[in-house]
């Protein structure tokens, strides 16, 4: 049995199946992991430097000029089948949440609904004085008639992007709710992740604690290999087609017609 059915079988089997997605699931949207060297909006920064609350707190201004750039980098991207089939799992009842580090909006305009984003997303941002909360149109609008190229709030603060800086701690709620979530899975699909960041690196623990198993889609080496159920070692794409394709039979006879639909387009 090739490994995509092994995960299909897996997934179906389940009672509860979370999916964990790092970097790597939007590598194939044309968004770099910031950990490769040499790649994009990072190869010029230490990203420790502008993209550390501190930064933001000393200069806005700068800090400002960095995340713009980086906002424009991510506004024009779209989801790529890896972001289609998870969303589609979802509607047809097979996937219960979603848990990502990533804060590219690319999960939600997929269509994933129960989605938990660890490290906050660039969808919105807040005033850290009055707490006014800003779309990001509003927010590139403002930082666009700023004198400075600052985004300010109407009490006139500088805003911060609602994602985890450097320095900064994790949101308390989502972390306990993707904490809550990875132990009651009976299955976690860990997808583009080399799983060796906090609170990432954790939670395929908290799954094999309580009696769950893991099944890892990333290319590379993961800490977790070995203790996973199925290891599927290549392009996530391809991967998570083949997953859908082997779902397909068994969901033929499923109302929810959106899958079959792309299926079938996952199959052209
Ligand atoms: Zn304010």
């Amino acid at each position: 049995m090739s490994g995509a059915r092994r995960l299909a079988e897996l997934i179906r089997e389940a009672g509860s199946v979370v999916a964990l997605t790092g970097a790597g699931i939007s590598v194939p949207s044309g968004i770099p992991d910031f950990r490769t060297p040499g790649k994009g909006l990072w190869e010029k920064v230490d990203p420790m430097e502008v993209a550390h609350i501190d930064a933001f707190r000393r200069d806005p201004a700068r800090f400002w000029h960095f995340y713009g750039a980086r906002f424009q980098a991510l506004e024009d991207k779209r989801p790529n089948r890896a972001h289609v089939v998870l969303a589609e799992l979802e509607r047809a009842g097979l996937l219960h949440a979603l848990i990502t580090q990533n804060i590219d909006r690319l999960h939600a305009q997929a269509g994933s609904r129960e989605l938990v984003e660890v490290h906050g997303t660039i969808d919105h941002s807040s005033c850290p004085v009055c707490a006014a909360r800003y779309g990001l149109e509003d927010v590139r609008r403002r930082q666009a008639g700023d004198v400075r190229g600052v985004p300010r709030c109407e009490c006139g603060e500088p805003l911060k992007p609602d994602v985890v800086l450097f320095g900064e701690y994790l949101p308390a709620e989502a972390l306990a709710r993707a904490e809550a979530l990875a132990a009651g899975a009976d299955l976690l699909l860990c997808v583009g992740s080399s799983l060796e960041v906090y609170p990432v690196a954790q939670l395929p623990a908290l799954t094999l604690a309580s009696g769950g198993r893991i099944a890892i889609v990333t290319q590379g080496p993961t800490q977790y290999d070995r203790r996973a159920s199925v290891k599927l070692d290549g392009d996530v794409v391809s991967e998570l087609e083949a997953v859908s394709r082997a779902l397909s039979g068994v969901l033929s006879g499923a109302p929810d017609s959106a899958l079959s639909g792309a299926l079938d387009s996952a199959g052209a």
